[in-house]
């Protein structure tokens, strides 16, 4: 498969190209320009295979020729100590949970198959080094995906605040590969120094310098493997139609749901279950789409104005709007409900959701209660975040004590840097240069 920009039909890159250089240079964001056949394989996969069998099967025929089976073998040994689980609740529902993985959230899928990969791409071509920027657990994910990868230093820029989770053994300091970096700034500023350095051509070549931000289809496109994983767990018992509910925030989730559809997956649509913040809906619906200010809310990683995928999203809908409007049911579900969710999903099923999770349920609820829909679909909801990362909220909606796994507990301890800088690139590089 070959990957274009949103912003053109031309140059085709390779799927390589597109993870060491993240971003297009002009502007865009990478998508895919083709679409691969995968049906074959749902004919041969059942119920008994497993997470690891089938991304190990599938990534080569994916990523044409970039990856052989032994190459998919060894990304797919090396990234995943978690794998996705799917519960079947009843004929109607079954929940996907993707929190198994070193944050607690379904980004450590796609980070871990990019590091891994990565790896992979590089051998034999000298050093590299990915820099990141990090909110929340990302830099933990992160540092968890790269570390101990041959001839790979990952750097993890901080803004101001507490640093936490991180595990100092696998810092550079201590003869690992991983630099964390506090920048007395903001988030922003993080990324705009990782933009500084790339563009710094001499800075760059020296270190072999990419980067891994969250927009790099590197880690999204794995994303689609989950998908073809329920489904083929599934399919044997599937009657009637088939819908994911995805919580959307930025998107990227369910875009790697289309993916997944578009490369051959069986499924009747998707619904993109947002809280509060809602205005993209409208583009769903095919109106005019004005953001709106953000509105805090109990599942914050659905706050979000303006989707950073709203480029790949719109590539859907300019190619076939009227496909997409019958694929893609947008649900709006508010704080109150989503609380009743996490507690009525408690007693009925002795299940515990997170917040982002308990909105996905609640539009399936509602979609199943629709006229149209009524007992003929099985909807599939993306449990997305571990419900002991919202330990407190949903502790007092089930009305007992949440027990926190000791990986999860961890997240919470502090950490120092291996540096704290002022937000400028000399410093940034000066940092960086004193731990070689
Ligand atoms: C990031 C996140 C989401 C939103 O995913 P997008 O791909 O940004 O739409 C949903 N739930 C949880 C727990 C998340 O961390």
């Amino acid at each position: 498969m070959q990957f274009r920009s949103t912003q053109s039909q031309d140059p085709l890159v390779s799927f390589k190209d597109v993870v060491l250089r993240c971003l297009p240079p002009d502007g865009g964001l990478y998508v895919p320009a083709q679409t691969v056949d995968m049906r074959q394989f749902f004919l041969h996969m059942d119920a008994k295979t497993t997470y690891p069998e089938l991304v190990a099967t599938m990534a080569p025929t994916l990523l044409q020729g970039e990856l052989n089976p032994f190459s998919a073998n060894r990304v797919v040994e090396s990234a995943f100590d978690f794998e996705p689980e799917l519960k079947k609740l009843n004929d109607k529902i079954s929940l996907l949970t993707l929190y198994h993985g070193p944050t607690g959230v379904f980004k450590d899928f796609g980070i871990a198959f990019l590091a891994a990969v990565l790896e992979e791409f590089l051998k034999n071509s000298g050093p590299a080094m990915i820099l990141s920027a990090s909110r929340g657990n990302m830099g933990v994910s992160l540092a968890h995906a790269f570390r101990g990868r041959k001839g790979i230093t990952a750097v993890i820029l901080y803004p101001s605040g507490p640093i936490r989770g991180l595990d100092s053994s696998t810092f550079v300091t201590n003869g690992g590969n991983i630099i964390p970096i506090q920048i007395t700034g903001t988030f922003d500023d993080c990324q705009r120094l990782i933009v500084e350095a790339i563009n710094d051509r001499p800075f760059a070549e020296r270190y072999g310098v990419t980067s891994a931000n969250a927009l790099n289809l590197g880690r999204l496109l794995p994303q689609c493997f989950y998908y073809f994983y329920a489904f083929v767990k599934l399919k044997d018992t599937l009657q009637g139609d088939l819908v994911f509910s995805v919580p959307c925030g930025n998107f990227g989730n369910l875009i790697a749901g289309l993916y997944a559809w578009k490369f051959g997956m069986p499924v009747n649509g998707y619904l993109a279950a947002m809280n509060v913040n809602d205005a993209f809906g409208d583009f769903i619906r095919g109106r005019q789409f004005v953001p709106r200010p953000v509105v805090p809310t109990n599942s914050p990683s659905l706050d979000v104005s303006f989707p950073s995928n709203y480029d790949r999203l719109a590539a859907f809908y300019d190619e076939s709007p009227a496909v997409m409007r019958n694929m893609v049911y947008p649900a709006s579900i508010g704080d109150e409900r989503t609380f009743i969710t996490i507690n009525k999903v408690y007693r009925e099923y002795g299940i515990l959701l997170d917040p982002h999770s308990a909105v996905a349920f609640a539009a399936a609820e509602d979609l199943a209660a629709t006229q149209e829909f009524a007992g003929q679909v099985h909807t599939v909801i993306l449990a997305t975040g571990h419900p002991a990362k919202k330990a407190a909220l949903v502790s007092r909606a089930v009305g007992r004590d949440i027990e926190i796994p000791p990986r999860l507990a961890q997240l919470q301890r502090h950490v120092d840097p291996v540096a704290i800088i002022k937000p400028e690139l000399e410093a940034l590089e000066g940092a960086i240069a004193s731990c070689f």
